[in-house]
């Protein structure tokens, strides 16, 4: 099986593009941090506390978190039930940041990851999938854009989903999400020595792409 690793900060595009260069490759696209959000709702669902490490260890043993292949996307599972409608909430974002320091959560997770990745050819996104996760992957990037560049697009989104949006406090929250994920003791943010760095602030969608499936082209020998 062949496995492209996509690693980098919350809002730098690495879903969009991981989804697109596994529809163009036909490989599976796996969602880590869907993943992540999933056992979040469900420790917010059974109101714990995000400070409640032993709480959080000990919720986080009941979530039977699977995903499920549909049209080549993934819906997430949560003890059976498609949540994919319920974790983009901030709430959710914000709980899965937390929770996902906590080393139970994590190693739950990364049997489910690597799992997945022995079974199908998959384009996994995430924080630490070049470095832990699949540290064999022939193909990693590290897609990342500044924290102002994320914070604009990301008041975009809001705005085209009807939201309101505020350009500081957005811009604080990836700041402070960021120092969290680079910073945490277990699988923390950061580049994997092999893997290949594109920062995307002053790049489009299909630039991106381009230069995705050049490298992966490039490192799997096509
Ligand atoms: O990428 P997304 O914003 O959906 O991820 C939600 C949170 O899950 C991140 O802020 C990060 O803390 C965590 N995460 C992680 N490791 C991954 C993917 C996500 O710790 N591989």
């Amino acid at each position: 099986m062949n496995s492209i690793a996509i690693d980098g900060p919350a809002g730098a595009g690495k879903s969009s593009i991981a989804k697109m260069l596994a529809g163009k490759l036909s490989y599976i696209y796996v969602d880590t941090g869907a993943m992540f959000r999933a056992m979040a709702l469900y420790l917010l669902r059974c109101g714990v506390n995000a400070e409640d490490a032993a709480a959080i260890s000990a919720h986080c043993k009941e979530a039977d978190i699977t995903i499920r292949i549909k049209d080549g996307a993934q819906v997430v599972l949560l003890n059976g039930e498609d949540v994919s409608p319920y974790i983009r909430t901030q709430e959710v974002g914000e709980m899965a940041s937390r929770s996902s320091v906590n080393p139970d959560v994590r190693a739950k997770l990364l049997e489910l990851q690597r799992a997945l990745a022995a079974r199908e050819n998959v384009v996994m996104d995430g924080r630490d999938i070049g470095t832990v996760v699949l540290p064999d992957a022939p193909v990693k990037i590290y897609l990342t854009a500044s924290p102002e560049v994320r914070a604009k697009r990301r008041c975009l989104q809001l705005e085209e989903s009807g939201q309101t949006a505020d350009y500081d406090q957005v811009l604080a929250e990836i700041r402070e999400r960021d120092y969290r994920d680079m910073n945490r003791a277990i699988a923390p943010l950061k580049q994997a020595e092999d893997a290949i760095l594109v920062d995307s602030s002053n790049m489009t969608i299909p630039e991106v792409l381009d230069t995705f499936l050049k490298i992966a082209e490039d490192r799997l020998g096509k």
